[in-house]
């Protein structure tokens, strides 16, 4: 059975994906008026100058901090904790579980032989946790739980450094950065461009740290050494060879962002997207915000539970045959639900014209 949703109440870009994500379209077209530069060396003026303006629109975007620096490498946020456990943690960790990404970067401590087993809080997926403050030197959580769509405050928690997972935040989010020492997330959420980057703010408290570490004679690989990173980043540089096309997206979208407003204005048109679902789904007798404390619900990410009447993978299914694609629940979480990224790039007109077409959808199944 095949539901044709009428063309007039289909949003005009069907991308939700929680990450990759949408890609703006005049983002791409920058990318082809700026040809020029791709294949062209990494280690010249031109490539150097897009990092430059990189680094100086992401210090602008959220005003970091005196002595605070602006770090990048390849391999996305998953790399930079193993970046992390090699470099920035001295002997123990402590960490904030709530879900899939959280667990991820704990497990990555824990089976590191060089340091203690960490200190770890959990909560239920739906829920947050934030690490208690005891016996650690890194304390660690998401500002936002991409796989469960809940939120976290971001303060300081104990005497160690604080490293705050960014990446479906960033961009879409406020933070204080002073609250953190490192603050990392990639381009490939909020920032409308492609995946394989990490990026940081990192405090002169973080550096040193790092700093210590491989000074005090511990083995770490050159690829996981972030005094390494910081190095190659003064110099508007990468370690090795960086996707172009990648910083290129993240240039654009980063103009635009600030055109915009900055980010005051960039979270307040994520939480415009965001709240139109939760209203959504708490108007309608079959559907539910899966976090259940209002203040814990993502403004980036929304998750909806359907009744289990209502067969999610069926409807998921029936949008993407109409062209609304990726809103699949995160799969470890096995739930009859919706996850929704609506990351800046997501205009909150197509988020309206969604909860329309899911209506259409729903009453049809
Ligand atoms: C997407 C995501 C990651 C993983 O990012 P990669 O760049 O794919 O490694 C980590 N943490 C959070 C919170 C995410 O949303």
């Amino acid at each position: 059975m095949q539901i044709q949703i009428p063309e007039e109440i289909l949003p005009a870009d069907g991308r939700f994906g929680s990450g990759p994500a949408k890609v703006r379209p005049e983002a791409l077209d920058y990318l082809a008026m700026r040809s020029d530069i791709m294949g062209t060396s990494h280690r010249q003026a031109p490539v150097r100058d897009l990092v430059r303006v990189v680094q100086e629109s992401l210090n602008e975007l959220y005003r970091i901090p005196d002595g605070y620096e602006v770090v990048l490498g390849n391999g996305g946020s998953t790399l930079f904790w193993d970046l992390a456990v090699s470099s920035l943690i001295e002997r123990r960790s402590a960490h904030g579980v709530f879900g899939e990404f959280s667990r991820k970067f704990a497990k990555a401590a824990e089976r590191a032989p060089h340091l203690e087993a960490p200190l770890v809080s959990e909560a239920a997926p739906g829920s947050v946790a934030l690490p208690v403050a005891g016996d650690a030197d890194a304390y660690a959580w998401a500002q936002n739980e991409t796989s469960t769509g809940a939120a976290a405050p971001v303060s300081r928690i104990g005497e160690g450094l604080v490293l705050i997972d960014a990446t479906s935040a960033a961009g879409g989010m406020d933070a204080p950065i002073s609250e953190t020492d490192v603050y990392y997330f990639a381009p490939q959420k909020n920032f409308s461009s492609d995946g394989g980057l990490w990026l940081a703010f990192a405090s002169p408290a973080a550096i040193e740290r790092a700093e210590r570490i491989k000074a005090s004679g511990r083995w770490i690989p050159e690829s996981l050494d972030f005094t390494v990173a910081v190095k190659n980043s003064r110099q508007h540089q990468t370690l090795n060879t960086p996707a172009l096309a990648t910083l290129l997206l993240l240039e654009d979208q980063l103009g635009w962002m600030l055109e915009l407003g900055g980010i005051d204005a960039v979270a307040e048109r994520c939480r415009r997207s965001t709240s139109t679902l939760y209203r959504w789904a708490q108007e309608r007798d079959f559907a539910s915000p899966f976090v259940a404390k209002a203040t814990d619900r993502s403004p980036v990410v929304a998750t909806i539970d359907l009744d289990e009447a209502i067969d999610a993978k069926q409807v998921i299914a029936a949008l993407r045959a109409n062209g609304i694609v990726d809103i699949d629940p995160y799969r470890a979480l096995q739930r009859n639900q919706l996850r929704v990224g609506c990351y800046a790039a997501v205009d909150p007109v197509d988020v309206e014209a969604l909860t329309q077409c899911l209506d259409y959808v729903i009453e049809r199944l």
